[in-house]
């Protein structure tokens, strides 16, 4: 069975289809950094954005909403 990931930067030596670890490297990655698994930002449809961060996601998810200010 092939994997869910949606991240596109099948490049990345943490994404699944280079390991068979499944999510395991990139959350314990995106955890020590603080940032946010790419496939979040797919999932509510946001590819341009300025970083990963905890707060480019919920940035992400207020301009979604209209609500950013
Ligand atoms: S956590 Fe990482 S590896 Fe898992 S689905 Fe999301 S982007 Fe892909």
């Amino acid at each position: 069975m092939e994997h869910f990931c949606n991240c596109e930067k099948t490049d990345c030596p943490l994404h699944p289809k280079n390991h068979d670890k499944g999510c395991s490297l990139c959350i314990a990655k995106n955890l020590k950094t603080h940032e946010m698994p790419s496939c979040f930002f797919n999932s509510i449809g946001a590819k341009d954005r300025p970083g990963d961060s905890y707060e480019d996601f919920a940035r992400a998810v207020l301009n979604l909403r209209g609500e950013e200010k």
